[in-house]
């Protein structure tokens, strides 16, 4: 359904998109991941014909977007991340004029009532937009993008400046709408591509650093990287604690060791991470065996999207097939479960505008 080949992206010396392929099947829902500056909106703005590619090939159902970009774009409802609305006409006014422009075929009334069903703003039909609360305004901007039944939707960053009650509305919408279209949906917050995507694309810098269902993605970066171990050592007291976790920190490839929690009377787990590299299960046995202390579990932690996110935004790890460029360096927080992700600057080279 949509096909990207080659895709690059350059604003006189900045290279905002560096040859990003990848394929959305119909019915799917691909979700577009990445930190501000990352190139999300850029690919957006090529693949609905907005700006032009530098080079590379964008098809859509087909159709070379750069070829027939009439045809191509007819297959397309976009939604902006500020949504391209006229607040000063009723809603009602706009979706018709939108209606008009697309120069849609289908029965007027009919489709704008089951848009505005659909989107929930048949009360308001009669508001003027400026007049709206930014959720009521992310809706309509939804169902101008929707008029003329378009096969692909393309959405950028649809829940921006949205309430959480507004956001699990928006989310749920575009869940219903994957039913009956193909969607990419950009977003730099983790749980809305979670919950919302079938298939997870991260860009970062411009390039894809990794693709696939957020399980596919965690098993081609490691799956054996963190680990939570029970250990019971020989004298049940704290002292076996620090013990355990200074002879864990010797084991060659071992990156982390924290005691957590005391499961048993003397007994606690440690979290355990590796360089990604070694598997220390084994050199873990040996230490215990040596030591008379018994495993009495040992648990491969999920990674989370945020982990994998972290991992490979900062690059420490490039997924198996993924491209392999330079580290960037970010300073990179989860807060509220967003990430921001502040690239460091250095002289060289500039930060992102
Ligand atoms: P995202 O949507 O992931 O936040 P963008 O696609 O907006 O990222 O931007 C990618 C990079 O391209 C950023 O460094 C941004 O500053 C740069 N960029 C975007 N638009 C322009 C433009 N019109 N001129 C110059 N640089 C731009």
């Amino acid at each position: 359904m949509i096909e990207v080949r080659n895709l690059v992206k350059r604003y006189g010396d900045k290279q905002a998109v560096n040859d990003i392929s990848f394929t959305v099947e119909k019915g799917e829902i691909l979700g577009f991941l990445g930190p501000n500056g990352a190139g999300k909106s850029t690919t957006m703005n090529m693949l609905t014909g907005y700006i032009s590619s530098t080079s590379g090939s964008i098809r859509i159902n087909g159709i070379d977007i750069l070829e027939d970009p009439i045809k191509a774009k007819s297959n397309i409802g976009y939604l902006p991340e500020i949504p391209p609305l006229y607040v000063d006409m009723t809603v009602d006014g706009y979706l018709n004029f939108m209606y008009d422009l697309k120069k849609c075929k289908l029965s007027r009334r009919k489709h704008l009532d089951e848009i505005c069903n659909l989107c929930k703003i048949t009360h308001v039909r009669s508001r003027l937009i400026r007049n709206l609360s930014k959720g009521y305004k992310q809706r309509v901007g939804l169902a101008q993008a929707l008029i003329n039944n378009p096969p692909v939707l393309i959405l950028d960053e649809p829940t921006v400046g949205l309430d959480p009650s507004q956001i699990v509305e928006i989310r749920t919408l575009i869940k219903k709408l994957g039913k009956n279209h193909t969607v990419i949906l950009s977003s730099h917050i983790l749980p809305e591509i979670q919950a919302v995507c079938d298939r997870i694309i991260i860009i970062n810098k411009g390039v894809v650093s990794a693709h696939g269902t957020a399980d596919e993605i965690a098993r081609s970066i490691t799956n054996q990287h963190k680990m939570t171990i029970r250990i019971e050592g020989t004298t049940h007291t704290v002292d076996d604690k620090q013990e355990i976790v200074d002879s864990l920190r010797k084991l060659d490839g071992i990156k982390y060791v924290r005691a957590d929690m005391e499961r048993e009377r003397g007994i606690y787990d440690y979290d355990v991470e590796t360089d990604g590299k070694t598997d220390i299960r084994r050199a873990i046995n040996t230490l215990c065996r040596e030591k008379n202390w018994n495993i009495l579990m040992l648990q491969l932690s999920d990674l989370t999207l945020e982990d994998i996110f972290l991992k490979i935004t900062v690059g420490d790890v490039v997924p198996e097939g993924a491209v392999s460029r330079p580290a960037p360096e970010f300073d990179i927080n989860v807060q509220d479960g967003e990430l921001v992700a502040t690239e460091k600057v250095s002289l060289d080279k500039g930060g992102d505008e």
